[in-house]
Parts: C-alpha cells; structure tokens; sequence
C-alpha cells in the first residue's frame, strides 16, 4: 500500500514567491486527505500532478486564517463543478462556529459538507488504519493529527513454507493473510507456522502549528515521519516562546526524544528560506528535511528503505524547471534526499526559496 505526504503550502502566516500557504495531502492506496487549507491550496492542488481532486475529506488543525481561507473557495469551486458527493470536515472545536461564517461567503453547495469536531483522542476508525486528533499548544484550541495504520503480519518465511510442502502459489497469499490452509497432499497449515511476529504499521504525525510540546513527543514516539513546524530559527527562540511556535532546533530536539525516523519542518516564517532552518536542525536531528511545496516524502516501510524525500515529486517535469527556476536545480524531480547533515547537501546549497522576490521581510507572527 503507497503511503506518501504532498507538500502543497510550506509557508507560515503569509504566503511567499515560493512558498504557499499550510496545505499538505496524505495519499494512502486511492484515498487523498488534505489537512489544512490555506488561501491558494486549491491552486496549488491543480498545479500538481495530484490535480483538484474530488477530496472527501479535510481535517483542519486550528482557525488561524493562514490553515483555513483556502477551504470556502475550494468548496465553491467543486459546488461549481456540479459535485454530488458529500465532504466531511473535521477539526477541533469552534468548528460549527466557523462555518456559520463561512457559509455566508460560499454560499449554496451542490453537495452536502458534514462538520465534526475533534477533541483530543477522538478521530476516525478505518478497515486497517485509523486518524486521530490530539492536543498541542498554540494557544488557541487547535489539534494534531496522527495517522497510524494496524499491525501488519509477520514476515513470510518462504523457507520454512518450502520445508512444510506448501506448493508456491495462491497459498502462500492467503497464510500471509492469515489464513488456515488445506494441503493438497493432505494436512492444515496455520499462519503461525510460516509468518514471524505482527510489524508495526506506518505512523505519520502532524503537529500543525504549536511550541514543541509534551503531547506532540507522546504522539510522535516511533513515528515513521513527524511533519512539525519551524517557523522560526533559534536567533528567534524568544518570539518563538512569546508566539507558541517552535524553532527548527526545537522541533530537531522533540524529533531525536521521540525517536522519529524522519522530520519534515514547515510553516517557516518568510523570513527564512529553509537552509538556515534545515541546517540548525540537523546538527540536533540529522534526519531532517525542509521540504518545499511541491515535494513528497514517500513513507516507505523500513524493509524497503523507510521514509524519503522526492524534490518536487508532485510536480511534472515542465512544472518542476518552471517552478524551481534558473537556480540550476531543476531536473531532480527523483533526487533521494536522506537528510544527512553535511555541506556537501544539495539542499543547503540551493538558491533560497523566496530570494529572487525582494530579500527577507519582518517574520509575522499571527497563525
Ligand atoms: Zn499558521
Ligand atoms: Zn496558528
């Protein structure tokens, strides 16, 4: 089953050249989840090779302006293609609250929008995987996201399976699925006998906008990718305490005591360009990516590879040159990018994203 995370809005607060505003997509088998919805993810959806697909589902984190605006005119838009099929909304409190407001703005939809709100703990219950909410601190009431999927069986001992005469063929896929089966030569075969302890499932943990916190470290433990925000560097620690946002250094600290396999930073204030941030994390936690828009992190299972990142994944091949401009990094759409944390990285080297549109601007605080 492909499980993979779409880097559709990377920016916090405010929108840079490069950068959009929160959005991220999970893709699981044929499922799409979109978390957060900030102005312009609609726009960035259709640039994708994902397209403005008809999602099911959005789960929002907290209602700072910068993870929901997208969301009424996504809405209009999917009404405006004639959609029939419903949409749930999920998020924490206040919810049914914002769209008694929202409502006003995209007015009469072609197709129902449920609303249900999260509290910590509750979520969504699926045949092999589950979403649950839980606490962070923002300072509004706003949730996390933790998508983790059931055990898997064990590994197949295909040696084992040879010895015991089970013939190669549709039984070994049935024992793997935990199923008693019936020799041809006589005899039963139980899935204990040829299949080694469960596997853990994949874990992916959005923290959405906090300082780094107690409940995101329990969530996280042994995550397979903890997607936190950075929308500071650690000259800014201060402002970071003041706002209950995190630093890169911090969320790095969290990620290394959680024991994560990987660490994508976002939401950077637009002061930053990524490498600065990227570069102070990884000297905490050397598994840290900063990924841009339009990056994917593949969560691979750890027998094949365990989680990576893939630049500009989401973007085809002309998008990517147009996307990445004249900065010589176009063309690298399959790039692995373990995260290491030396000079020699292609990501410190990059032309910083945003630096052609005017140079930095006062970080903002508000989201
Ligand atoms: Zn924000
Ligand atoms: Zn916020």
């Amino acid at each position: 089953m492909d499980l993979d995370v779409v880097f559709l809005g990377t920016s916090g607060s405010v929108p840079t050249a490069r950068r959009g505003l929160a959005g991220t997509l999970l893709r699981r088998g044929g499922e799409r989840i979109l978390v957060d919805c900030g102005e312009g993810t609609q726009r960035q959806l259709l640039r994708s090779t994902v397209g403005l697909v008809e999602l099911h589902e959005v789960f929002l984190t907290h209602y700072h302006a910068d993870h929901y605006l997208g969301l009424p005119g996504m809405l209009k838009t999917f009404a405006l293609r004639g959609r029939n099929a419903p949409l749930t909304v999920y998020g924490p409190p206040g919810l049914v609250d914002l769209f008694g407001v929202l409502r006003r703005i995209f007015g009469k939809l072609t197709y129902d929008v449920e609303l249900q709100e999260l509290r910590p703990g509750e979520g969504v219950e699926r045949s092999d995987y589950r979403i649950f909410a839980f606490s962070v601190e923002h300072g509004v009431t706003a949730n996390g996201y933790c998508l983790v999927e059931d055990p898997r069986p064990g590994r197949f001992d295909l040696d084992r399976a040879r010895k015991l005469g089970i013939p190669q063929g549709p039984l070994f896929g049935r024992l793997q699925a935990g199923e008693s089966v019936a020799l041809p030569q006589g005899g039963t075969i139980s899935p204990e006998q040829v299949l080694g302890p469960p596997r853990p499932g994949r874990k992916i943990v959005l923290a959405g906008d906090t300082r780094p916190g107690r409940e995101v470290l329990e969530a996280a433990r042994e995550a397979d990718l903890l997607v936190h925000e950075a929308t500071f560097a650690s000259e800014e620690q201060a402002r970071a305490d003041e706002t209950l946002h995190s630093t890169g250094a911090a969320a790095a600290e969290l990620a290394r005591l959680a024991g994560v396999k990987m660490l994508a930073l976002t939401h950077l204030s637009n002061r930053y360009f990524g490498p600065e941030i990227a570069r102070e994390a990884r000297a905490v936690f050397p598994r840290t990516v900063v990924p841009r828009d339009f990056d994917i992190i593949d969560i691979r299972f750890p027998e094949r590879g365990g989680p990576r990142l893939v630049k500009g994944g989401a973007l085809g091949r002309q998008k990517e040159a147009d996307a990445h401009g004249s900065d010589g990094s176009a063309g690298g759409g399959e790039e692995p990018h373990g995260g290491g944390g030396d000079s020699d990285d292609p990501e410190l080297r990059r032309d910083p994203v945003g630096a052609r549109n005017g140079g930095r601007a006062p970080s903002e605080t508000a989201g």
